[in-house]
């Protein structure tokens, strides 16, 4: 039996990026992107640029900073607009797809469109007509495909199939199928439908009940030669099928389903780390493949006869992830030219300007740390270098607490480039920062969630906050680092007060009201 390919079609930035509260800015978004081609995925989702001016000038920039994989733009059926403005991001790159869709199941049908079956069926003919007039490389997907009549899924796949679609993705858009169901539809697919050389099927799984990956495997059994997958499996809800996941499965179980894919096996473990990073979304410890715990073993296992030999606890090699079991470490002294090179290793490119700010930010970080871990490093320049600069700025920050005192914070920002200082009391050394910055600011946004995370080990470790900010009905995520937590939490509040701003200024997906336009995506 031949190996087979199983293409990845990553969705990161475009499904992935749902997540509630998560607002990346352009330069995030292009960061993730670079080292989501490094990975060497076949396809990338660069957006849906119909969705808003923001979404459409991020989708321009991640096309003039990547090449090498097919670039995707997603396009509303019913909208010829967002046609046009996908087209016009990818047009002139090398390789490039347009990805359209319709409803497929009564409940997603008559909620949103208001169409009968009959008038999705001509919908998706005269989108698909449409986007061939732009491209030959068409994907369609069918939305909520298995709580859906399997009869119709037929009739949709056949009228796509008719209509010129290359590729025919079922979107599981609530996590709602099981593999044996998967199984079974695809059966059903594969013994009625008439195929046309050159199409392809495609699979898109959200993880609400945890089965993202297996009924991605199960589409995989059956024929499906493209999977959409994130990064960490984020995306709305439980997520979407995570990417390191379906490649390591396919990989440690070759022997069983055959198949490959293009990824660079020793890139997953740094992209997934900067999308973490990037994101503010953690890893869980027992994460598969990449958690913290992943490659912990508490069991006592009798010593092997050959200490060589490969553990027989272990079925990955973490080596392959691009995990390394002990990095060298950079020196405290370390020369701009050699921070520029590590960061080079850890795929963070970064121009003369940028160079000379981390190194600066590195510098004082050498100060105050013991040791200098590349995940300090990382944190550094996602911090000092990547973040865009916004409206409001933390200057300096003091505070006194402990068990006697009460606790009191001085703070001093830059707010519409005008200087302003302030303090105020609290319950705790956070309490009283964040209720400094509030009276700065004059917003009082609800604290929804905070979060500590030691990014390395040590006590003089960089300490990771994130804060959930609301303000009316707007949550956003805020994310700071810092070797002080209080410091840390700061920048965090900070830093999610901006995001508010950045996503008033661009929604991701604009509520549409027009009702010839279908909102709710895959
Ligand atoms: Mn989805």
């Amino acid at each position: 039996m031949g190996v087979r390919k199983v293409a990845i079609f990553d969705t990161t930035l475009r499904d992935g990026e749902k997540v509630p509260g998560l607002v990346l800015s352009l330069n995030e978004k292009v960061r993730i992107a670079r080292q989501i081609v490094k990975l060497g995925v076949d396809v990338l989702e660069v957006g849906f640029p119909g969705a808003s001016e923001g979404e459409f000038e991020a989708a321009k920039e991640i096309v003039s900073s990547v090449s090498g994989p097919k670039l995707v733009c997603l396009a509303r059926p019913t909208s010829r607009s967002d046609f046009e403005e996908a087209w016009k991001v990818i047009e002139n790159t090398e390789k490039r797809g347009l990805h359209t869709f319709v409803p497929a199941s009564d409940a997603y049908r008559s909620h949103f469109l208001k169409k009968n079956r009959e008038e999705v069926l001509k919908i998706g003919e005269e989108a698909i007509g449409y986007a061939r007039k732009y491209t030959d490389d068409v994907e369609f997907s069918l939305v909520d495909t298995w709580r859906a009549d399997p009869g119709y899924v037929v009739k949709l796949v056949q009228m796509a199939i008719d209509s010129g679609a290359t590729s025919i993705n079922f979107a599981d858009t609530v996590g709602y199928a099981t593999p044996r169901e998967v199984i079974s539809l695809m059966d059903l697919v594969l013994s009625e439908v008439s195929l046309s050389d050159g199409v392809t099927f495609s699979i898109h799984c959200h993880n609400d009940l945890g089965l993202a990956v297996a009924n991605s495997l199960a589409g995989i059994e059956k024929g499906i030669s493209q999977v959409h997958c994130t990064v960490n499996g984020i995306g709305e809800r439980a997520g979407n099928t995570a990417l390191e996941e379906i490649v390591m499965i396919l990989e440690t179980r070759k022997d069983l389903y055959g198949c490959r894919t293009s990824v660079d096996r020793g890139e997953i473990y740094p992209t997934c780390r900067l999308v973490s990073q990037i994101t503010g979304l953690l890893i869980p410890p027992g994460k598969p493949i990449v958690g913290a715990n992943a490659f912990v073993y508490e069991t006592v296992v009798p010593q092997v006869a050959d200490v060589k030999e490969k553990p027989p606890y272990e079925v990955i090699n973490p080596d392959e992830l691009g995990i390394k079991k002990e990095p060298e470490l950079l020196k405290k002294d370390a020369s701009k030219e050699e921070l520029g090179a590590r960061l080079e290793e850890l795929g963070l490119s970064l121009n003369p300007d940028e160079l000379d700010k981390a190194y600066d930010a590195f510098k004082e970080l050498a100060e105050r740390k013991e040791t200098i871990f590349d995940e300090d490093i990382e944190s550094l320049v996602v911090e000092e270098v990547l973040k865009t600069p916004a409206r409001y700025k933390l200057l300096y920050l003091s505070v006194s607490a402990g068990s006697i005192s009460v606790p009191n914070a001085t703070v001093q920002m830059e707010v519409d480039g005008q200087i302003i200082q302030d303090a105020a009391f609290g319950r705790g050394p956070v309490d009283a920062t964040f209720k400094t910055i509030q009276k700065i600011v004059k917003r009082k946004p609800k604290l929804t969630r905070y979060l500590v995370n030691a990014i390395t080990a040590g006590t003089d470790a960089l300490g990771e906050v994130v804060v959930g900010l609301q303000e009316d009905d707007l949550i956003v995520m805020g994310r700071g680092i810092d070797s002080d937590v209080v410091m840390a939490s700061a920048k965090a509040f900070v830093n999610g007060l901006n995001k508010m701003d950045l996503y008033r200024k661009a929604p991701p997906i604009s509520e549409f009201t027009e009702d010839e336009v279908f909102a709710p995506i895959l």
